[in-house]
Formats: structure tokens, C-alpha cells, sequence
């Protein structure tokens, strides 16, 4: 079993990571191009113009789908194009991905990824599976719910390292030292998975011997410990999910709350199947364990402050790491109350929600109020609700 699994099995937790620039004041749309000075470094890009903001800054999404924040000291030319932009073709992404990597990458190709790797071909395999049941599930889900979702328009990418210590010195670059202690992230600005083989395929390979090593990875990650593992990659895969099919916009400052409990809604996994996942919305023990646990100690404003964080927020107790965990486990438990017992009235809320800015900032006052909007007026009577509602839940 990889060492990684019992150091995330501790922390719980996972990450996304996200870069800011100043409140925006304008926008322009098009197919730009734009060259700018990076460490020393020219680089030439051609792309849509997502935000442009006061101070001249752009926001621009490239050809593969990578978002590009560009400061207006780095720019040297900038030109607007008379071309519709088009994003790049698979082939592309995958030929620009294994120029980026290191020698020994071969790209998996499934109906919506490029799972692009260095271990086992039937590991590859086993998370494109993995993640195509979960696309699958999502879209349904929320077209069965009136949700006008959408093809991504580029193909979803995932990088998997063959070990955790070549994943940790890629992952370094983009994560700093959390890198040793998360398994896999999704990046909102390249749009990325990267991960590395959790069954430790790669060093099972043996020529010629695909079916024993998929029979290995289905036995490993079927085991009870590796519940949380499974999950981890699950959560970071419904991130990706919601960010490319129109449910959420890249950078929008969406509730904390509903970013990760929303992920942590979709972690479950369904272990007695050898598949790693099957169904949405089943209890995520997990996280009503932890929830549970916190009860003891959870102040009177606890409510108010799981609302009030906000995605470009720097700090909030999903960024501090002695109480990331409970928040990740209330945020579970609010979004499993609001699935089950006020599912119209969320769904209206997310409908909302998807409809923001990307980079504009909202105070924790907007979101408290449009939680109220969405859910009453009366924020204790509301905890009361939910409280007595998870007192039930098994
Ligand atoms: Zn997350």
C-alpha cells in the first residue's frame, strides 16, 4: 500500500489552490494575443479575454484551458484578433502535456479526460473509469434537477505520477510543502488533476500481465482503508466536474461551504463494488463522524461562520488547518440537509450562484444575506432545524 494513504487518512483534507488579482471593473471578450515577460522568459498566448481589470490586468483563458492572470508590468504586446478563439483539439492538449512532463508519460484517452501517466496502463485505466461514472452521475444528476449544463470545452485533464515522490516534486511547484500531505488536488487555474498511483501499480508491472494488475489495483482500493483515499480522488474529480460543465465558473467567489461540501456530498464511495463509486448522496460517514465530534464544541455562530467564507477569501476556517477538518465536516453535513430536505430551494441558490463573476468579491455580509434570501430570514431557527435533522441521520 503507498505510504501517502495513511498520512491523508490523518489529515482528511483537501485542497484547492487559486490566485488573486484586484477587484475587476471591466471585461472584454474576444480572441486575444498576448505576449508578456515572465522570470526572464517570453511567452506568447493566444486566448479569450475573461476579465479585464481597472489597472490593465488580464485574466485570459489560453488554448488548453489554463487561466492566466498576467500583471500589466508583464505585458508587452497585447492584440485582438479577428479569429474566433478556439480551444486546443485533444491531440494538442495531450503533445503539449508530454512536453511538459518528464520522460516516460503516455496518454490515457477516455470519453471526457486525458489521464496522462507514468505507471501502469491498467491504473490509468482504472481512474478513467472512475471518473467517467462520476461525469456520468454529476450531469445526470443535475439535468434530472433542470440544471442547463454543458460538454466541458476542453477535455479534463489529469496527471498521474507512478509514486508519491515524483508527484511531490511536481506537486511542490504549484503547492508548496502541502504537497507531502494531500494525495491529489485540482488546480482552478490550470484546471488540472494531479495525483500519483495510490495501488502501487507501476511497481507491479509485469509485461503482458494487464488483467492481474487491474484485478490488484480493483482488491487494493476496494479495502476499507483505502475508503478515504478513494474519496480524496473523487472530491478533487466532482471540483473539476462542476468548474467545465457550467455548474460553477473558475474563480467566482462561491460560499466555501458550497464548494467543498458540495464536493464532499459527491466523495462517497461504494467500496463492495471493486469500482470505487457509484452513487451520490449515500451518508459520508466520514464527515458525520467528524461532524458529530464537533458538536461538543461547536459555538452558537457556528452557522454564521461556515456562510461566511467565501472562495477568494485568504483566510476562514477552511484555511486554517485546526479547523479545516470541521469545516469541511459541517459543510457535509449542510449541504447532505439542504439535498434532502430543501432540495428546490437549493438548487434555486446554486442556480444563483453559478451566475457570478469570476474575481469579484463579495463581503460576508452578501453571502449571509443571500443565504437568508434563499432559506428564511431566521438563521437560529434555521441551525435548530438542521441540528435536529442530523441527530437522525445514521
Ligand atoms: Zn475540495
Amino acid at each position: 500500500m503507498a505510504k501517502g494513504m495513511s498520512d491523508n487518512l490523518q489529515a482528511g483534507l483537501t485542497a484547492c489552490f487559486l490566485l488573486l488579482i484586484p477587484l475587476v471593473t471591466s471585461q472584454a471578450l474576444g480572441a486575444e494575443r498576448v505576449k508578456l515577460l515572465r522570470d526572464g522568459k517570453e511567452i506568447n498566448l493566444t486566448g479569450r479575454l475573461e476579465i479585464k481589470a481597472a489597472d490593465g490586468g488580464l485574466l485570459l483563458l489560453a488554448q488548453d484551458g489554463v487561466l492566466w492572470n498576467i500583471e500589466p508590468a508583464e505585458q508587452v504586446s497585447h492584440t485582438s484578433d479577428a479569429e474566433d478563439f478556439t480551444p486546443y483539439d485533444r491531440e494538442q492538449i495531450g503533445t503539449e502535456l508530454l512536453a511538459e512532463l518528464p520522460e516516460g508519460f503516455e496518454v490515457h484517452s477516455t470519453a471526457h479526460y486525458l489521464i496522462c501517466h507514468n505507471t501502469s496502463k491498467a491504473y490509468a485505466q482504472w481512474c478513467g473509469a472512475l471518473f467517467e461514472r462520476l461525469y456520468l452521475a454529476f450531469n445526470n444528476y443535475w439535468k434530472r434537477n433542470d440544471f442547463n449544463l454543458h460538454e466541458p470545452e476542453f477535455p479534463l485533464v489529469a496527471i498521474v505520477f507512478a509514486d508519491q515522490q515524483q508527484y511531490v516534486a511536481h506537486a511542490e511547484k504549484e503547492v508548496g510543502a502541502a504537497a507531502k500531505s494531500i494525495i491529489g488536488y485540482y488546480n482552478l487555474q490550470t484546471n488540472r488533476m494531479t495525483m500519483y498511483d495510490l495501488s502501487g501499480s507501476a511497481s507491479l508491472r509485469q509485461p503482458g500481465d494487464r488483467r492481474s494488475n487491474a484485478a490488484q489495483i480493483n482488491q487494493l482500493l476496494s479495502r476499507p482503508e483505502a475508503e478515504r483515499t478513494v474519496a480524496t480522488i473523487i472530491h478533487e474529480a466532482t471540483h473539476q466536474i462542476a468548474y467545465n460543465c457550467g455548474f460553477q465558473t473558475r474563480l467566482t467567489d462561491v460560499p466555501m461551504w458550497v464548494n467543498e461540501g458540495l464536493a464532499s456530498y459527491f466523495e462517497s464511495p461504494d467500496l463492495g463494488r471493486g469500482k470505487g463509486w457509484r452513487t451520490i448522496g449515500a451518508v459520508n460517514h466520514f464527515r458525520l463522524e467528524g461532524f458529530r465530534d464537533y458538536l461538543s464544541r461547536r459555538g452558537s455562530r457556528s452557522l454564521e461562520s461556515l456562510l461566511a467564507e467565501g472562495l477568494l477569501a485568504d483566510k476562514g476556517r477552511f484555511r486554517d488547518s485546526r479547523q479545516a477538518a470541521d469545516a469541511y465536516s459541517e459543510a457535509w453535513a449542510l449541504n447532505y440537509y439542504l439535498f434532502q430536505k430543501h432540495a428546490k430551494k437549493y438548487h434555486a441558490y446554486l442556480a444563483g450562484l453559478s451566475k457570478k463573476r469570476p474575481l469579484v468579491q463579495d463581503t460576508a455580509d452578501e453571502r449571509l444575506l443571500e443565504f437568508k434570501q434563499a432559506f428564511g430570514p431566521d438563521l437560529q431557527e434555521f441551525d435548530q432545524q438542521f441540528l435536529r435533522y442530523m441527530e437522525r441521520v445514521e
